[in-house]
């Protein structure tokens, strides 16, 4: 019998230990699609850092290294540099990305290195308790923003995925959302476009996900899919790099 939904090979089979509603595992199996897609299971590695997401290895079935906080880019770089033959992938917050690793995230994509980075965006520091971090909205009460964040007081939330288009080093760049089927078949889209810019050599692979975070936005997960949908007109969703397209039509 023709089997139209699997779960990935790449994906180990066993309960994720996210938050009802929350979007990691939804990210995880897109990312476990494309690596079966491509047929790169044996030769991926995957670099996970800290926070919500640092238990990776519990449901990736490929190689993994933890790198501190911040640190992806840089380890990532180093794993790639000494084994270009791998497929080396980041999966990493808002915070842990765009705060404490914003440097070594910045310039890793100005490099240019052969590697993919995966930026869960929820707008929050979710493992520990819901503080705010760069990407928190205007307006937004955190933990550490009890009466919302004043945006003169702790300054914009930084639009990663266009900011990093900007630089010659990065051959993809987009940001998606994971809040409707339709959102979803675009995010392992983008996924797989940011993994093919590394392996057609091309440069940086980035995708920013917006993601939900249901438990320190204090909402069910049904009210917190409208929250991502009012986080895309601060974030909006596109596709702001693709040197993968345009290298297709030139081959
Ligand atoms: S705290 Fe937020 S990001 Fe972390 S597992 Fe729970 S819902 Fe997901």
């Amino acid at each position: 019998m023709f089997k139209a939904f699997k779960v990935p090979k790449s994906l180990k089979d066993r309960p994720f230990h996210y938050c009802p509603g929350c979007h990691h595992s939804i990210a995880h199996r897109l990312v476990c699609e494309v690596i079966d897609e491509l047929g790169i299971q044996d030769k991926s590695l995957a670099i996970a850092s800290i926070g919500c997401s640092c238990f990776l290895y519990f449901y990736l079935d490929i190689d993994i290294v933890e790198a501190p906080h911040g640190r992806g880019c840089a380890a990532a770089t180093g794993a790639k540099r000494a084994r270009p033959d791998l497929v080396v992938f980041t999966y990493q917050g808002d915070g842990d990305f765009s705060a404490i690793g914003f440097n070594e995230s910045f310039h890793a994509a100005l490099r240019g290195e052969k590697i993919t980075a995966i930026m869960i965006n929820n707008t929050i520091y979710g493992m520990t308790g819901g503080q705010a971090s760069p990407t928190t909205v205007p307006g937004q009460k955190t933990t550490t923003t009890p009466q919302g964040k004043d945006p003169n007081y702790y300054g914009y939330p930084p639009k990663i995925a266009e900011l990093l288009s900007n630089l010659e080093g990065v051959a993809f760049s987009a940001r998606v959302a994971l809040n409707s089927p339709k959102r979803i078949i675009e995010a392992k889209k983008a996924i797989k476009n940011a993994f093919l810019a590394q392996i057609n050599g091309l440069g940086f692979g980035f995708v920013e996900i917006l993601s939900a975070c249901p438990i320190n936005w204090r909402m069910d997960p049904v009210k917190a899919l409208d929250q991502v949908e009012e986080l895309t007109k601060i974030f909006p969703l596109g596709v702001f790099k693709n040197k993968v397209e345009t290298k297709k039509k030139t081959d």
